[in-house]
């Protein structure tokens, strides 16, 4: 991968920047790879020396990288910081790094850290409960302990004073504490079983972009269709509805009505096109919804 510096910030960053992190040392897969679509993952692996992200983009990983260190100074008693675990399971090797255990007796409590924004952080993360669940079964099968609970530690990094005062929904600290349910240890078994199979056959028998299997609405993060209700001068919706007609009705009833107008907002699929996934310039299953789109 390029690494580019198109705002010219100090080439200390850009050093940091390209400094390979992450590794999952001499495991076929990471619980990380395991529980992202393997499109994904192939056409990354696929497409690596051509892809290309300006250092400036890569704020909140280096952030994330950065937070890491940090927490690995912090040494308290029963807490164990950044543990890489191998697991050997299905005739392959998983690895995993668990930010914080904190072991109390045959007990223990599994913390990961997160970077993510208010909103996500108000929407299902399901990722995050696959991620942790794999974890606490590495745990207990590897370590014998009992996992009592999974936590997610997020730090919200558009958090706004304003509008925690404002609305009781909005987050109401810039780090919030997530409790994720945990999963009984035969469902994780299977869960773990089932992706790494598909990961595995991926790998073998899809060279071409094509024949891999395609990511789900939910791996492609759909945003719904919605029709917004808004007003002359205000950036924000006034309200947003799931159909034109209910949208239609509550806009006739308004006093005001000739202030108000309804936007439509196209359902799609977020992580496709902002690029989230890093590889949508190669993906045949993108550039199809791209065709469809524009034959409407
Ligand atoms: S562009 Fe969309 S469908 Fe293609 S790999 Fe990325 S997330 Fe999956």
């Amino acid at each position: 991968m390029k690494i580019t510096n198109k705002f010219n910030v100090p080439e200390t960053l850009l050093a940091l920047a390209s400094k390979q992190y992450y590794s999952k040392g001499k495991a076929d897969f990471s619980v990380t790879e395991i529980i992202s679509p393997p499109r994904i993952q192939r056409l990354r692996t696929k497409h690596y020396h051509e892809m290309e992200q300006d250092v400036s983009d890569m704020l909140w990983s280096l952030l994330g990288s950065a937070l890491h260190v940090v927490a690995e100074r912090s040494e308290i008693a029963n807490h164990v910081n950044e543990e890489r675990l191998f697991l050997d399971i299905d005739g392959v090797t998983l690895s995993g790094a668990i930010d914080l255990q904190h072991i109390d007796g045959k007990n223990v409590e599994i913390t990961d850290y997160k970077f993510t924004s208010a909103w996500a952080l108000r929407a299902d993360k399901i990722d995050w409960a696959q991620q942790q669940n794999i974890y606490g079964y590495m745990v207990e099968k590897l370590k014998g302990l009992n996992v009592t609970s999974l936590r997610i530690c997020a730090f919200v990094r558009d958090w706004s004073r304003r509008e925690a005062q404002r609305n009781p929904d909005y987050p109401q600290a810039p780090i919030q504490i997530v409790h994720i349910p945990l999963w009984p240890m035969e469902e994780t078994e299977k869960y773990i079983k089932e992706r790494i199979d598909v990961h595995r056959s991926s790998k073998v028998s899809a060279d071409w972009d094509e024949e891999l299997p395609e990511c789900t609405s939910d791996e492609r993060w759909i945003r719904e269709e919605k029709f917004a209700l808004k007003k002359e001068g205000r950036k924000t919706a006034v309200k947003l509805f799931d159909d034109i007609q209910t949208a239609t009705v509550f806009l006739s009833v308004l006093k005001d009505k000739d202030k108000h107008f309804i936007e439509h907002r196209k359902g799609e699929p977020i992580r496709c096109v902002n690029n989230f996934c890093g590889v949508n310039q190669w993906c045949s299953q993108y550039k199809k919804t791209e065709e469809e789109n524009e034959n409407e």
